[in-house]
């Protein structure tokens, strides 16, 4: 089967009905081989810029990370990477930045950490302006964002960095650009923000795995409630489907970037509501195509239906797998 996805690795992803679906790459460490693999991607979805910061045994300067963002920058040139500022906390930890605390996944986590520590933060900000001088195909994420003061003091730092490094490039050959800024909805408290947001950012990307996590109050990574950490569970399916008409109404640019979207069950689900942007680890990007390449949006939203009105997550399989072996 999995000759059959590597096949029409160089297609490209458009269903049977003509939608043409975005996937493009999460990916942190190890990028050449992410790009080698995968022919047909619109791009980097997601970089996790703390898996780099976590191989090493002190904060990188500003001039490693500038080298560092600058290669992927350039790698995937000209389709569009999205950098996540530095996500630490909860199950990230830095052996050289000691966070102890009782209930880690609610404390000091992602974007708290770096705007208590505005030196680390604009650091990281410059460092990517800079590499993404004279390519133009950067754009920022924060991660972890809960309240608007988050977003408003973040946009802060980052129009102080880039003032601060138009006045260090004056004399520069290339300009610097003001890259794009969006935030990732994986708080719950996020989708209920969205109006507000909406006219701050320039788009957003729904991180599921923390989504659910806190939807459902299961620890992501506690082994004695795996089986109770479901995205296929109506709640967290009914808030996906929430931020996509939330989205669409304020014409706010939306996409996904947690592991459900690289299940092909739940790229069915995504791409019902509206979703055209899905962003996935590089060996799940063949099979969703394959199976998107294979059904029609209006088919999935059939199925939609049935699933957003489902008690349970075991419901929702089961009418997914009906579907999926009546559309064979
Ligand atoms: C997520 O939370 O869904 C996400 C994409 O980010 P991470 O898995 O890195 O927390
Ligand atoms: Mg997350």
């Amino acid at each position: 089967l999995h000759d059959r996805f590597e096949a029409e690795h160089d297609l490209p992803p458009i269903t049977l009905d003509g939608e043409r679906v975005s996937l493009l790459l999460n990916a942190g460490l190890d990028l050449s081989a992410e790009h080698m693999s995968a022919k047909y991607c619109d791009g980097v979805g997601l970089y996790r810029t703390e898996s780099w910061f976590m191989q090493r045994g002190q904060f990188p300067s500003q001039a490693e990370q500038e080298q560092c963002y600058r290669d992927v920058l350039s790698r995937y040139h000209p389709e569009p990477v999205v950098m996540r500022t530095l996500d630490i906390g909860g199950d990230k930890v830095l052996d050289y930045f000691d966070i102890e605390e009782e209930n880690p996944f609610l404390g000091w986590r992602g974007i708290r950490v770096t705007l208590d520590h505005p030196e680390l933060f604009l650091d990281q900000l410059k460092a990517m302006i800079k590499a993404n001088a004279g390519l133009g195909n950067l754009q920022i994420m924060l991660p972890m964002v809960s309240h608007t003061e988050e977003v408003d003091d973040a946009l802060l730092l980052l129009e102080q960095a880039y003032f601060e490094l138009q006045e260090e490039w004056a004399d520069q050959f290339y300009q610097i650009d003001k890259p794009e800024v969006g935030v990732m909805l994986e708080v719950p408290s996020s989708l209920f923000l969205l109006p507000e947001w909406a006219d701050k950012v320039d788009f957003c990307s729904v991180g599921s795995n923390d989504l659910t996590q806190y939807l459902l109050a299961v620890d992501r990574a506690n082994a004695r409630v795996a089986e109770l950490f479901e995205p296929y569970h109506p709640s967290v399916l009914r808030a996906l489907y929430k931020i996509a008409r939330d989205c669409q109404s304020l014409e706010l640019p939306f996409s996904l970037c947690g592991e459900l979207g690289g299940e092909y069950e739940g790229a069915i689900l995504l791409v019902a509501m509206g979703y055209r942007r899905l962003s996935m680890n590089i060996s799940a990007l063949n099979k969703v195509k394959w199976v998107l390449r294979r059904l029609k949006v209006e088919d999935m939203e059939e199925l939609l239906d049935k699933c957003l009105s489902a008690s349970n997550a075991i419901q929702v399989h089961r009418f997914i797998r009906e579907f999926l072996i009546s559309h064979n």
